[in-house]
């Protein structure tokens, strides 16, 4: 399956010159909902991923997202893994569990989002997760920014990288972009002007 194509060809991977949330610039951007948007898709990218996590052996009882963005490539993976799915969200700023949702004591729940940069919101609810009891067992996503180090890549793991080196985290590729500070960015330099794009996802 090549990854890049098919994002490409669900227009979620976007190219131009783009203001990202961090207040650097880029040529690509990655609107990760796109891709999603086709649930035959959706399907397809989940039980590869699926395929990798069963592979490694490990063993996964649940699976919980952060909400928004984890939502659906979660809720996609728990049904190729054919386990619970639960989801954490923000409530006055703090990530947490809602809507009756438990965790037993030592479930083994992977995290799941759409798209890891720094993986920031999913160790907000791995800790959630864990402060319920749960055994977080490791990470997944359909999409890696490079930051974090995923299974079976060359690519090293960079210090603002928020997952522990000690659990596995599973990405389908890795998509890493020219990223430059505003007054070194060459786009602007050529008299273009970066626009914001309507989500996270840097
Ligand atoms: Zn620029």
């Amino acid at each position: 399956m090549d990854i890049q194509q098919l994002y490409k060809d669900a227009g979620a991977l976007l190219e131009g010159h783009f203001l990202l949330s961090s207040g650097k610039h880029s040529p690509n951007y990655l609107q990760s909902a796109k891709v999603l948007e086709d649930p035959k898709r959706a399907e397809a990218l989940a039980k590869e991923l699926a395929t990798q996590i069963r592979k490694s052996g490990l063993a996964v009882d649940t699976i919980c997202s952060p909400a928004i963005g984890g939502l659906l490539a979660g809720y996609e993976l728990a049904r190729a893994l054919g386990v619970r799915f639960i989801f954490t969200e923000r409530k006055d700023g703090k990530m947490t569990l809602r809507r009756g949702f438990e965790v037993d004591p030592g479930e083994k729940v992977l995290i799941c989002e759409d798209i890891i940069t720094t993986g920031g919101s999913a160790m907000e609810a791995a800790n959630e997760v864990e402060k319920r009891g749960g055994e977080v067992v490791g990470f997944a996503a359909l999409a890696n920014r490079g930051v974090c180090k995923r299974k079976n890549s060359a690519i090293e793991s960079q210090k603002e990288c928020k997952l522990p080196k000690d659990k596995p985290f599973f990405a389908l590729a890795d998509f890493t972009f020219p990223i430059y500070e505003p007054d070194e960015c060459p786009l602007c330099q050529s008299g273009s002007t970066p626009i914001k794009p309507g989500s996270r996802g840097n």
